[in-house]
């Protein structure tokens, strides 16, 4: 493990959503903000803001929002408690672009 600038903070064997973030992840920092590797549920592996997991900004590799009942529940306008739902991780009602 690399020691970690005081301002990054550490997310490694944490979860946010869909996506792990495995104990042995080293950060990039390609332009002053870490990126984490992290491997989704549905098997995809990537990058990603570190910021965007902790503040609720992204809870999957994408594969979410692909969901057929998710987005099934988006066209029905079926309320944002029911959306979490069936979502079953209760970080969804986003609208809007990524
Ligand atoms: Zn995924």
């Amino acid at each position: 493990m690399i020691p970690l600038d005081r301002k990054i903070n550490d997310l490694r064997g944490r979860r946010f959503g869909r996506l792990q973030i495995p104990t042995t992840a080293e950060p990039r920092i390609p332009r002053h903000h870490a990126e984490w590797p992290y491997l989704c549920d549905c098997g995809a592996k990537g990058w990603v803001r570190g910021t965007r997991l902790t503040q609720g900004r992204q809870v999957s590799c994408g594969c979410y929002r692909a969901d057929p009942a998710v987005r099934q529940a988006a066209r029905l306008r079926t309320p944002a408690k029911r959306r979490r739902e069936i979502a079953g991780m209760g970080g969804l009602a986003r609208r809007g672009p990524q």
